[in-house]
């Protein structure tokens, strides 16, 4: 373990140490300081031991632990889906705003089902959610079983399979442009491409779902979508040019331009 705290080397900080230790041990944060006298097992050595060598080797710790938060819940994840991410808690806010108690919502790429599951859970809503993987379907049932989350799932190339019509219509897609060097550097190594290239230019699905969604929603629904840093422009564009009403945009924590919605009138 000595190696992974070489200063220009370092992948495991405190903070991560702490949060392994917690999660691969079962003790909360408090413990960590009230039961300093109490011993490990060889097991519990050396389950925290592997846990270190896969941090050292970039692993995001929401694969080694298997677990990450998402507003208040704390979601199943594997490397077959995309980490949730602190600003897709945004998309969920929105979604909240736009929609009225029973609304039909559909989310569209689910993934581990974190949008889906966090809206089923705060709001009475119908959720329908949509994943082209079967092992991303069967991380998403894991955790609605987890949460006694009502939501109907779907397998679907994003509206192929889904029938209906929708008040709202929620995706974070694979938006990452196929050359981006962000792709090569920290948790987007592991994660599954399928779930955050959005071909070469990384419009190509948000141009489908925004160019799809139209037919799907019902009048004055919303199209609520999470986009790429730099893709602001283009996607309000997408918006405009499909014919959508009130577009608007919201920035996340870092400050970056990061959501839209708009609205389909007029049918
Ligand atoms: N927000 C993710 C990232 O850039 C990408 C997720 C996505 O493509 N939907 O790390």
């Amino acid at each position: 373990m000595g190696q992974c705290f070489d200063r220009a080397k370092a992948q495991v900080g405190i903070d991560e140490a702490m949060l392994l230790t917690t999660q691969l041990l079962g003790v909360s944060f408090t413990e960590l300081y009230t039961e300093r006298a109490r011993l490990l097992s060889l097991a519990d050595v050396e389950k925290l031991d592997s846990a270190v060598q896969r941090r050292c080797g970039g692993e995001p710790i929401a694969y080694i632990t298997g677990y990450k938060m998402f507003r208040t819940l704390r979601l199943r994840v594997s490397p077959d889906v995309l980490i949730p991410r602190f600003e897709t808690e945004l998309l969920v806010d929105v979604v909240l705003d736009v929609s009225s108690d029973r609304s039909r919502v559909l989310d569209l790429g689910t993934g581990s089902g974190a949008i889906a599951i966090a809206l089923s859970k705060t709001k009475e809503l119908q959720v329908v959610a949509v994943d082209n993987d079967e092992r991303a379907l069967q991380v998403c049932a894991e955790n609605c079983k987890e949460h006694e989350a009502k939501v109907e799932m779907v397998r679907s190339n994003w509206f192929e399979n889904v029938r209906g019509r929708f008040d709202t219509i929620v995706s974070n897609p694979p938006y990452v442009a196929a050359d981006d060097q962000h792709l090569d550097e920290g948790d987007l190594r592991f994660e599954p491409p399928a779930a955050l290239v959005g071909g070469h230019s990384g419009l190509e699905h948000l141009e489908e779902i925004i160019s799809s969604a139209m037919r799907f929603l019902n009048p004055s629904g919303w199209l609520v979508v999470e986009h790429g840093y730099d893709q602001q422009a283009s996607v309000k564009k997408l918006f405009s040019d499909r014919g959508y009403a009130n577009i608007q945009q919201r920035r996340d924590y870092t400050d970056t331009p990061r959501v839209m919605w708009g609205q389909a009138l007029g049918r």
